[in-house]
């Protein structure tokens, strides 16, 4: 078999590696072995699996491959973030994100190639988008950091926490998104608690409660505006589902997670969203639901007409929403020197619907 018709372990899961072992005529169990090797101890060569007999290793190999992305830049910021740029394709790279804290390492994945989304003050929505991320483009992601950070050399595990907050908009790759959770939380895979694990979502009402259903990973909410009008200019993806179902969907999602909060994100654009009349809406909007609120200070782009808030407006909109009970924290800016900061994600599209010249501009520096 060629490569191009080989299959790429990384893109079961659980339940999905077990058919093909069937398929293949052989015992489902083989599956628990492999993903061990894969997850716990990241091998990626089928002749390291020692307890697998010598003619199913080679048959593994004619059949299939284990492959992490390929790492295109390693940058690492003063304050200790790490950016990947990661070649998926020919065409195509993605960015990803790891930002060590003294009790957690966090590492930031994207989910598809750009996004389909145009939220105006987002980076990564300048350029487009060209494809969903394969299960073994997203899981690898996770793969490559431990491996990046020394995870299967001093048998520390790295990567503690998941936010699906890097390129696109993960419940728009809803299938792929789900088998990676599986292998995030299965403990033959990461192993990591369901709270753990973020999705972050712009609001695809409908999937929200797919999510619900499926896996109780933790969720935060790019709310942005406390009215809808407002949201329907910056957040495009609120004409479709209106920001009073999107917070009944939040609704139900957290009441079937005991009312664990949500997290509901808000950027501060100066002018735009950041008014005292804008922090009271949002107590307004949030009565009722468990959440906590993180501030994003905008993170600025070229060619942006936004600004971020100042810091004594920030302060501000926080101490509103504190005196109304609700947690709220700034989030703090990191990796802003090698661009790793929110909404400041490139990678290379080779967008079949860019938006602007710009995103022709950020191809040219990688290949
Ligand atoms: N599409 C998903 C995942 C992206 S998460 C979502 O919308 O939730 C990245 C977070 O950073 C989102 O809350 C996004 O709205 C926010 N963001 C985007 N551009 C930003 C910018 N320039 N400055 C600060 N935050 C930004």
């Amino acid at each position: 078999m060629t490569d191009n018709t080989k299959i790429n372990l990384l893109d079961f899961d659980l339940a999905s590696l077990e058919n093909w072992f069937i398929q293949i005529g052989d015992k489902p169990f083989r599956a628990r072995q492999v993903l061990k090797w894969i997850y716990h101890h990241g091998v990626t060569e089928f002749d390291a699996m020692t307890n697998l007999g010598k003619s199913l290793r080679t048959k593994l190999s004619d059949l299939a491959f284990i492959r992490y992305p390929e790492i295109v830049t390693a940058q690492l910021s003063s304050d200790g973030t790490r950016k990947w740029m990661l070649k998926l394709d020919e065409k195509n790279s993605v960015e990803t994100v790891f930002i060590p804290e003294t009790d957690r390492g966090t590492l930031c994945i994207s989910s598809q190639v750009g996004c389909p989304l145009d939220c105006k003050f987002c980076s990564t929505a300048q350029q487009g988008f060209n494809r969903n991320l394969k299960t073994s483009e997203i899981i690898g992601q996770v793969l490559l950091a431990n491996r990046e950070l020394g995870a299967y050399t001093d048998g520390k595990r790295k990567v503690s926490n998941i936010v699906f907050m890097g390129m696109g908009e993960p419940l728009l790759n809803y299938d792929n998104i789900i088998k990676t959770i599986n292998l995030l939380t299965n403990d033959l895979g990461l192993g990591l608690a369901r709270r753990k694990v973020t999705v972050s979502t712009s609001g695809i009402v409908p999937e929200i409660d797919r999510l619900k259903n499926d896996t109780n990973v933790s969720l935060a909410i790019s709310l942005h505006a406390s009215n809808n009008e407002l949201r329907d200019h910056i957040v495009p993806i609120n004409r479709s589902y209106p920001m009073k179902e999107l917070l009944a969907a939040c609704k139900r999602y957290t009441e079937s997670r005991d009312d664990e909060p949500i997290t509901i994100e808000y950027v501060m654009l100066k002018g735009v969203n950041d008014s005292i009349n804008d922090a009271k809406q949002l107590v307004k909007c949030l009565k009722g639901l468990p959440s906590k609120v993180n501030l994003i200070p905008f993170n600025t782009f070229p060619d942006t007409q936004f600004q971020c808030s100042d810091i004594d407006t920030i302060n501000r909109f926080r101490d509103i929403l504190i005196q109304a009970d609700i947690f709220t924290i700034t989030r703090k800016t990191r990796g802003d020197d090698i661009d790793a900061a929110c909404g400041q994600l490139v990678g290379k599209v080779l967008a079949k619907s860019a938006r602007h010249n710009r995103s022709q501009k950020e191809n040219v520096h990688v290949n």
